[in-house]
């Protein structure tokens, strides 16, 4: 048995390395210069930072239709190559947002403001005061203790803390959103907070709330509203809040390679960033172009380089799909959106590799990570030895991750994310063209042919469920619940 597998194991290399000579169509200097030129558009400062939704974004999705186009791969979006996907970026406060305590009426941003995970709706009531709005057993502190009749009623909470704030305030724990999800429980209608504490911060006002909302109206109010709901004696309160979302679009690029195969392998990399900087920078100044040059115009590059590729490979068992997704940034909108709407039958996908950050290989001791691995079985016929020439492969297990690969192993599709890690400057302005390590990403994007070169004699591999605690360490999956009031 062993004989027999040691032999095949050597026909089997043998075998794939004539076909990985064959399937190479340029040379290293060829292929670094197309990458080169592919990543220094998408990261110059006319492309802006192709910021989803954006003129940018737009300048960039152009520039790659163009590259699908040239490489003869067949438009497979809705409409052409593209895939709109629509996508809710913040809100305006509309007309119908009020304030009315007894008979006096208040004017919404001066007297008072909705927070960024109130709901819409409008609430007439009475109101009950609950001081901090805090129930603490733990730390002996209960501001319901003895309120009774609280049903149906709009609650007036303080926004500071029992405490003064400091960093070691014990109640920091129990913030505004934790106050209103308590306040609903007890029965409150709407939430308005005022601010007793003048040396308390009142809450942001910036609204937006891309982020998961409460099921009620949320308002913060100050000066003479606040006092009167504070210690006056009030008979009847409204509070209206008119969330006016504002709608915009973002756009997936889909070319298909078509060899008439049963299974197809899908390709994918997201050319969004982060714009002029915004939710997602880790960049303190000024707004400023965030290039994006390794994050993710390298993955980018990689994605056009492999349709060339592979569009003359002898690797025929499969057809292959590439998608240049958008909305990466704002938390892997586009990906998600693909497969739930998909543009071809998804039970025919064989497996997903996705390329985010490849532009960073770090010379001297060139490590590519490989996330996902354990999501097939079959990853260790691509990925036989820890290192491909001179580059060590770090492999993660987990399906789930800080990139769109997720979104595919979500949908039970064996799917791997190819990366040369975190580097400096990540997600801020200093993420340029003129560190990226050409001669890496080469390496790159041989081991990757390789491996879908490997699995081509596989046929359709199978599905692995992972254990999803491992994720890449840093990163986090841009969330939409997590900023607090
Ligand atoms: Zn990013």
């Amino acid at each position: 048995m062993k004989k027999l597998r040691v032999l095949a194991t050597v026909l089997f290399v043998l075998a794939t390395a004539c076909a990985t000579v064959k399937t190479v169509s340029l040379s290293d200097k060829q292929l670094k210069a197309n990458l080169k030129k592919h990543i220094s558009t998408l990261a110059s400062d006319q492309f802006e930072g192709r910021e989803t939704g954006t003129k940018g974004e737009q300048l960039a999705a152009d520039y790659i239709v163009t590259q699908f186009k040239e490489i003869g791969l067949k438009p497979k979006g809705e409409k052409e190559f593209i895939q709109n996907f629509p996508f809710t970026e913040g809100a305006n406060i509309g007309k119908g947002t009020q304030l009315y305590v007894n008979a006096n009426s208040y004017k919404v941003n001066q007297d008072f403001y909705p927070l960024q995970s109130s709901s819409s709706g409008i609430v007439t009531g009475y109101i009950a005061r609950v001081g901090y709005g805090i129930y603490a057993p733990f730390l002996r502190h209960n501001d319901y203790d003895g309120k009774t009749n609280l049903t149906k009623k709009i609650f007036v909470i303080e926004s500071s803390y029992p405490e003064s704030k400091g960093a070691h305030n014990k109640f920091s724990d129990y913030d505004l959103r934790q106050r209103v999800e308590f306040a609903k429980m007890r029965g409150a209608t709407a939430v308005i907070f005022i601010n007793s504490d003048t040396t308390a911060d009142n809450p942001e006002s910036d609204f937006i709330h891309r982020f998961t909302q409460t099921t009620i109206p949320v308002i913060f109010a100050k000066g003479d509203a606040a006092k009167l709901l504070k210690e006056g004696v009030v008979t009847n309160c409204t509070v209206g809040v008119d969330i006016q979302k504002i709608e915009k679009k973002g756009h997936n690029i889909i070319g298909c390679l078509n060899n008439n195969a049963n299974t197809t392998v899908v390709i994918g990399a997201h050319y969004d960033h982060l714009g002029y900087g915004g939710e997602g920078s880790l960049y303190s100044g000024e707004p400023a172009i965030h290039h994006g040059a390794d994050d993710n115009a390298s993955g980018t590059a990689a994605l056009i380089e492999l349709a060339r590729a592979l569009k003359a490979s002898s690797d025929k068992k499969n057809n292959y799909l590439f998608i240049a997704l958008s909305g990466e940034e704002k938390g892997l909108l586009g990906s998600d959106y693909f497969v739930k709407h998909p543009t071809i039958d998804m039970k025919a996908v064989n497996y997903m590799i996705n390329i985010d950050m490849v532009g960073r290989l770090k010379s001297g001791d060139e490590v590519l990570n490989i996330n996902g691995i354990g999501t097939s079985p079959a990853w260790i016929t691509a990925f036989d030895t820890s290192v491909i020439n001179h580059v060590k492969i770090k492999t993660t297990i987990s399906g789930v991750g800080p990139s769109d690969q997720t979104s595919f192993y979500l949908d039970s599709i064996p799917a791997l994310q190819f990366s040369s890690g975190i580097m400096s400057g990540y997600h801020t302005t200093e993420d340029t063209e003129n560190k990226i390590n050409y001669d890496g990403e080469v390496s790159i994007v041989r081991i990757i042919m390789r491996a879908i070169d490997r699995l081509n004699n596989s046929g359709k591999i199978a599905f692995q469920k992972t254990d999803n605690a491992e994720v890449m360490p840093k990163l986090k999956v841009p969330t939409k619940g997590k900023r607090q009031n």
